[in-house]
């Protein structure tokens, strides 16, 4: 390991050669899939690899599965359905509790392993598995209270109820960037439902997937309810099986909106039940109102997690001409502040992207803007010393509605800072986009924060705030953002069916 330096009066960063994580329980790092309750191979023998973005160094292999073995992954989990569907709620209540207990025991375990496959700082990977227990002590909290309806009927010799009861198999394919907490929030809801699952992990990150397949199987999850198959080149081909098979009631998929489109197509085939938690292209507004220091807060935390790649990252700060100067000022000394490198490594704070093509993104966003008359405040470039996946973070202003920025999710460090005048320009602005997942501002006038949350076109606000996510809350979103709730009261909702039952007497 090459030690911390100062590059450029910017910030510090570090090359690292740590591609392994260094576990206290080195079997949860599995190589398997996970079936039937088995830990299996692809029978062709197939494997891929999987690297560690931030040395580009292999982290080892897991099976490429075959289409045919996705098959029999969900007649497997079809068989465990039938008893699974008559396991009493308060026991599936047990087993998520279990399952949350075995993460907790686990915790910094499973914390390296998501950096290790992910990139993001240490820090936030214990964060990430600490959602992951919040999510199965919620939806643990939920499944006794899976109520029906009582109706009153016009015809008196009438007795009407309802039911939910659970939809059946559940087809779930993530992302690699939250590679945990975004299974953990499908699972918890099927699992609390009654349901049994099919989980098709992100290639790029399979091992937090495969970690938990395994604490699942040690909690006492059946064999069947929880499957796990990795793929790489099979990935879609293993979509539209996932879409298309009979024998899935249910998908559900978080990712890109261009691969929605194309799984929700496939899954009207079958008229399967979907929910899609797609793109964002956060706005984040400072009006002139604002406590700017907050703002500046709220900002580095909504961009620069997991260095700009979840789906609820602001992606266009639209500050209001009087606070501009000030905000941007602000917000480059805490960017230049940052910490770059391996997020194993102590004290940094801003890992690799994911790959080399998400580092020309951002950098191509970079490049147009400036071309259009954009400047740069700090960062712009890729920090090829430290690795093949690395991006300085970035603040430009003068940004304008002309630049792929304002209009395409960068999911990277980039900060693009928009001058605006009034109100109704910048609501204007911000619902400009095709997406609507989340948005955020900064305001001390409470007739504006109440004007502005109703007026912007997302699923989620946060006001005042620059973190907006926890177990409690609907997450989701509105436009081509998708559709479908997950946590909250509402998140067992896509994974249950009402019925209705009428009795004469
Ligand atoms: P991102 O752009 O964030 O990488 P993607 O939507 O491409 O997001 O990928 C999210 C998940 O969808 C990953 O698990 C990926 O393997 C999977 N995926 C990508 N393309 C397809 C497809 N055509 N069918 C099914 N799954 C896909």
């Amino acid at each position: 390991m090459l030690a911390p330096v100062r590059r450029a009066g910017i910030r510090q960063f570090v090359r690292s050669i740590t591609t392994k994580p260094d576990l206290s329980k080195p079997e949860l790092l599995k190589t398997q899939s996970y079936v039937n309750g088995q830990w299996v191979n692809a029978k062709s023998g197939a494997t891929f690899t999987v690297d560690n973005p931030a040395t580009s160094e292999p982290i080892g292999t897991v099976p490429e599965m075959s289409v045919e073995e996705l098959q029999e992954a969900i007649s497997a989990a079809k068989e465990a359905f039938k008893d699974f569907r008559k396991v009493s709620n308060r026991e599936r209540s047990n087993m998520l509790r279990r399952w949350s207990q075995l993460l907790a025991e686990n915790q910094e375990d499973l914390a390296k392993i998501l950096t290790v496959e992910n990139g993001k700082p240490l820090a936030e990977a214990r964060g990430e598995i600490g959602s992951c227990i919040a999510n199965f002590d919620w939806f643990a909290e939920e499944a006794p209270r899976i109520y029906g309806d009582t109706i009153p009927s016009w015809n008196t010799s009438n007795r009407m109820h309802t039911i939910k009861q659970p939809v059946g198999v559940c087809g779930i394919i993530t992302p690699w960037n939250f590679p945990a907490s975004m299974i953990s929030r499908k699972v918890g809801a099927a699992i609390a439902a009654g349901c049994t699952t099919v989980i098709k992990p992100a290639g790029a990150t399979p091992y937090s997937a495969l970690a938990m397949a395994e604490l699942a199987e040690k909690a006492g999850i059946p064999k069947g309810v929880v499957n796990v198959l990795t793929a790489s080149e099979n990935v879609k081909a293993f979509g539209k099986e996932i879409c298309e098979n009979p024998l899935i009631s249910k998908v559900t998929f978080t990712g890109s909106t261009g691969v929605g489109k194309v799984l929700m197509s496939q899954a009207a085939t079958g008229m399967k039940k979907v929910s899609f938690e797609l793109g964002g292209n956060a706005p984040f507004i400072v009006f002139n109102d604002a406590d700017v220091d907050a703002a500046v807060t709220g900002a580095v935390a909504s961009k620069f997690r997991g260095s700009g790649q979840t789906c609820i990252c602001a992606n266009r700060f639209y500050v209001h001409e009087s606070v501009y100067d000030e905000f941007a000022q602000k917000l480059t000394e805490k960017v230049n502040a940052m910490k770059v490198g391996n997020g194993l490594e102590n004290g940094v704070n801003q890992g690799p992207l994911t790959n080399p093509e998400s580092v020309d993104k951002v950098h191509r966003h970079v490049s147009d803007a400036l071309d259009k008359g954009g400047k740069l405040l700090t960062g712009g470039k890729k920090l090829t010393d430290v690795g093949k996946n690395f991006y300085a973070p970035t603040v430009v202003a003068n940004v304008d509605s002309s630049m792929a920025v304002t209009c395409e999710e960068t999911f990277g460090p980039l900060a693009a800072l928009i001058k605006f005048s009034t109100e109704d320009e910048v609501i204007e602005l911000a619902n400009r986009a095709e997406v609507g997942l989340a948005g955020y501002f900064y305001s001390k006038d409470v007739s504006r924060i109440n004007r502005v949350s109703e007026a912007l076109e997302v699923g989620m606000v946060g006001v005042n705030t620059g973190l907006i996510t926890e177990a409690a809350l609907p997450f989701g979103g509105v436009k081509q953002s998708g559709f479908g709730r997950e946590g909250s009261k509402y998140g067992l909702d896509d994974y249950l069916s009402i019925k209705t039952i009428v009795t004469s007497i």
